[in-house]
């Protein structure tokens, strides 16, 4: 048997997390590089630019990092030259992250483009840009390329040259960890619809087409939904259905914030501008959907500034509601501050700050699939704590507030399901009411009235076992449903009952104590609750009329009697009240 020392143990720990870091930092042995790049002119042939270059008066750059060029009507000039020592063997270029627009490689007599929704290809690459290098080409021969003219600001990109194997295995281990983001959001949307439905709770859809679109923002950044996918369909539909689904998902997570994070109650003050602002996404929707070029340019431009303020508002909104008591708001914050933080470090970026943080383009994919499962979590959160809130209601809505013994309603409910169970045992009611309680009030005020109340119904609860249903019928009646008793039982706990009452001791007035009296029924076939109460009230009256503190049977035509001072039972005439 082997066993570890505590030192031995953070030797392991240590030796597996350092090989987490190594497989994820992905030590490959890539070419390194140099880079040279200018913006297009008119006049430019690929001829001129290479001559140029060995010239040395294109500007230099390090293609390792992020590199960003910049705007021009013609685009721009890239050359990549690999430095020494050589290996002419099968390599690749990748382009990542893949920009939005086609990337031209000038072989010596012919030209390819590279973009993200060109299906011919052969090596596209996933998750960035691929061009498989001719074996023909040496691998000292520096590589010239051109950005096509960007419609937006271009992201800045890196370049590496790598073995065609180490292209391959890199590539694979890219399609696992986007399959297993795309997969944790989808099965999230899937599961939000799904409650959306069963629970028909908006909250849920909102919840489903806010990370549905998020999804979809991804599959086109990565290119996943081009390649590996293969929708040809959205091809050259990239950068509008993108900046569509940016403003669709912005106005889904305003509707979702407000009622996740219950703005209503937690911060009805900026409920208004959030409104506002899934409003105004929803209308850049449909401008950018109208096919009218003012429109279109119109929401292209109002697109950002809007971003900017709807990502302050919903930080400011879920921090006020969470600093107010919402739960759910910390959830939406753990879960949404990682992707917002992760957009304003990429929005740097293509300013051209931060330029080594080459990661982010994945890490905006892990972080959709964590907020994913972070609100789903929040959500699951909140369906357990509108169950608690539904339980207490129901909990308040049969119990009596002042003695909370179950109230008239919830104690029919509950004998009704027994009267009407079908089982022929022996089933008694006892009616209970206290003796002059009317004159307890008078005498020592109506808190006091209150508090003898209380004490009465403790007791008999107490005296009663959990399985008996009890509960207060009204003002100071009580009503006990005594399942599977003998008649001569039941005569026995509502004597033991009355005692019980009396000896608490609780004065009316200087001379009386308060005592109670109790008419006791038998169910019989017909009987429903109405029948048999009515019955065990007439027995009771039989009581009060009998002198008070006293039990009395109903039997047919008569009733039978008792008192709590001696255990003789005195029969009486039953008399019609
Ligand atoms: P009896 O012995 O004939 O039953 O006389 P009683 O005074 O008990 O009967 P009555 O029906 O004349 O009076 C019942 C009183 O109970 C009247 C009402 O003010 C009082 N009461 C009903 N509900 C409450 C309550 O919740 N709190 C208090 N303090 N008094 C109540
Ligand atoms: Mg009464
Ligand atoms: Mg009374």
């Amino acid at each position: 048997m082997i066993t570890l020392t505590a030192s031995g143990r953070y030797q392991r720990l240590w030796a597996g997390f350092v090989l987490c870091l190594v497989w994820m930092g992905s030590v490959h042995a890539s070419a390194q590089l140099n880079g040279a790049w200018r913006p297009a002119l008119s006049t430019d042939t690929p001829q001129t630019v290479m001559q140029e270059y060995r010239d040395g008066q294109l500007k230099g750059f390090d293609p390792s990092i992020l590199q960003r060029f910049q705007v021009s009507a013609l685009g721009s000039w890239v050359v990549i030259a690999p430095k020494p020592p050589w290996d002419n063997n099968e390599r690749v270029l990748t382009i990542y992250p893949p920009p939005f627009d086609t990337v031209t490689v000038y072989e010596q007599d012919q030209t390819t483009a590279l973009a993200l929704d060109d299906f011919k290809v052969s090596a596209h690459g996933h998750g960035r840009l691929a061009w498989r290098v001719p074996l023909s080409q040496a691998a000292s021969v520096p590589i010239l390329l051109k950005f096509e003219p960007s419609v937006t600001l271009s992201a800045p990109v890196r370049f590496e040259i790598q073995p065609w194997n180490e292209y391959l295995q890199q590539d694979a281990q890219w399609l696992v960890f986007a399959s297993a983001c795309f997969a944790i959001m989808l099965a999230m949307v899937l599961m939000a619809l799904c409650f959306a439905l069963m629970l028909r709770d908006i909250t849920f859809a909102w919840y489903a087409g806010f990370i549905l679109c998020y999804t979809f923002i991804q599959g086109v950044q990565t290119g996943f939904l081009f390649h590996p996918l293969e929708w040809e369909w959205l091809s050259g539909m990239g950068m509008t259905s993108g900046s569509i689904a940016v403003s669709l998902s912005v106005a889904f997570a305003s509707l979702f914030m407000m009622r996740f994070c219950e703005l209503r109650t937690r911060a009805p003050l900026l409920r208004v501008p959030v409104i506002a602002l899934a409003v105004g996404m929803s209308l850049l929707v449909v401008m950018r959907c109208s096919q009218i070029t003012l429109l279109t340019d119109t929401a292209q431009i109002l697109l950002n500034p809007l971003l900017m303020i709807g990502a302050v508002l919903l930080l400011l909104s879920a921090i006020a509601a969470g600093v107010r008591g919402s739960r759910q708001a910390w959830f939406f914050l753990l879960g949404w501050t990682p992707l917002l933080l992760l957009n304003a470090v990429t929005s740097a970026q293509a300013n051209g700050a931060l330029p080594s943080l080459d990661w982010l383009n994945d890490a905006s994919l892990a972080g959709g699939a964590f907020e994913a499962i972070v609100l789903s979590l929040g959500l699951a959160d909140r369906a357990l704590r509108l169950r608690q809130d539904r339980d207490l209601v129901r909990v308040l809505a049969d119990h009596d507030a002042l003695t909370n013994t179950l109230n008239r309603r919830a104690w029919s409910e509950r004998a009704n399901i027994i009267l009407s169970s079908g089982e022929p045992r022996p089933v008694a009611l006892l009616f209970l009411d206290l003796d002059h309680f009317k004159l307890l009030n008078d005498c020592q005020g109506h808190n006091a009235g209150d508090r003898a109340l209380v004490a009465v119904s403790r007791a008999l609860s107490a005296e009663l076992r959990p399985t008996d249903i009890f509960g207060r019928y009204g003002g100071e009646e009580f009503v006990a449903l005594i399942d599977g008793t003998t008649e001569e039982h039941a005569m026995h706990v509502a004597t033991r009952l009355c005692r019980r009452v009396h000896r608490l001791e609780i004065p009316v007035n200087e001379k009386v104590m308060l005592s109670i009296s109790i008419g006791v029924a038998m169910r019989r076939d017909d009987d429903d609750v109405e029948s048999l109460a009515e019955r065990a009230d007439q027995a009771m009256y039989t009581a009060k009329l009998g002198g008070r503190n006293q039990v009395s049977l109903y039997s047919g035509s008569k009733s039978s009697a008792t008192t709590t001072s001696g255990l003789h039972v005195v029969e009486k005439r039953r008399r019609d009240i």
